[in-house]
């Protein structure tokens, strides 16, 4: 036989411990619980483990793989007779997911501070590669709820730009990436991803307007805060092109079901959420 010794070498060199992190964030409701799910169904389909048991109460951890046929940053110009495919499919490319309740008084202690601690970490190891912003395109007619998803994204999205700011500007850091993904397009009632697209921009441009407002207003009392104003220009009205203009992170609104995912369903289901996770390794 093989000495022990080589098992382990091979097992080392296949077995590369997942290093690539995406923070999954949204409303409570929005499907981050089924998404976590079906990728790790998806990445052990032979499993019959059982799953852990997701609640809303706390973040969870899942490790979970990319489909070999979804292109990375990397190797997007693989042909389908390519040779790494079939390593690929071999040994798939394992990325990890952290869950995070959606609640509103836990968006502050647990998202936004989990988004916090990932995206200043200096661990190459456990780098933050990606936000997945959850959203059900269903719920989004309903102003209350508009404005709760709005006002999520936008706290994100400071977050992510304060870290931007901070970055030196010699060695520019790079900025974390934001993919909205529109759920629950399989509804005849979802509204469509530009629409989405659409809204949120509103919103979040009149989240800005009244914090705008309330700055100015706190200035005429002296009270000045540190506070900044999302997208930085207040005289230009808030669109996701200028939140990259003005600092470079980039947010992209990409339609998708976690229900009806299957391989025949290729275009529907998660498949381009999956490809935008590939883009950024
Ligand atoms: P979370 O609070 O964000 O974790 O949301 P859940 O994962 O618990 O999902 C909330 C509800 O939406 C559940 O009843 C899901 O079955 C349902 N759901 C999730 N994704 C979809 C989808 O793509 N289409 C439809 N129709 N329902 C979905």
């Amino acid at each position: 036989g093989v000495p022990i010794f080589l098992h382990i070498v091979f097992f080392q060199a296949v077995a590369s411990p997942p290093s690539s992190n995406f923070l999954l964030l949204g409303p409570s409701g929005a499907g981050k619980t089924a998404f976590t799910t079906l990728l790790e169904a998806k990445s052990s389909p032979a499993s019959n483990k059982s799953h852990t048991t997701h609640t809303s109460q706390q973040s969870t951890l899942a490790t979970v793989t990319l489909p070999p046929t979804v292109p990375t940053a990397s190797n997007r110009y693989r042909s389908v007779n390519d040779p790494s495919l079939k390593e690929a499919i071999r040994n798939p490319i394992r990325y990890r997911v952290r869950d995070t309740p959606g609640h509103g008084k836990l968006r502050v202690s647990q998202g936004l501070a989990e988004l916090s601690t990932m995206s200043q970490s200096k661990d190459i190891k456990n780098k933050l590669r990606g936000v997945l912003f959850m959203v059900d395109t269903a719920a989004l007619v309903d102003e209350t709820t508009l404005r709760d998803t709005a006002t999520y994204l936008h706290d994100v999205l400071l977050v992510l730009q304060k870290r931007a700011k901070n970055g030196s500007s010699s060695k520019r850091t790079t900025e974390i990436p934001v993919l909205v993904a529109a759920n629950k397009q399989d509804l005849f009632t979802a509204l469509p991803p530009g629409s989405v697209r659409e809204k949120l921009e509103a919103e979040i441009e009149r989240i800005r307007k009244s914090k705008n407002k309330g700055l100015l207003d706190a200035a005429d009392t002296g009270l000045e805060d540190e506070e900044e104003i999302l997208a930085n220009d207040e005289e230009e009205t808030f669109t996701f092109k200028l939140l990259e203009f003005e600092t470079g992170i980039k947010v992209e609104v990409v339609g998708g079901a976690v229900k009806g995912d299957s391989e025949e369903n290729f275009g529907s289901g998660v498949r381009r959420w999956e490809e935008w996770v590939g883009m950024c390794l």
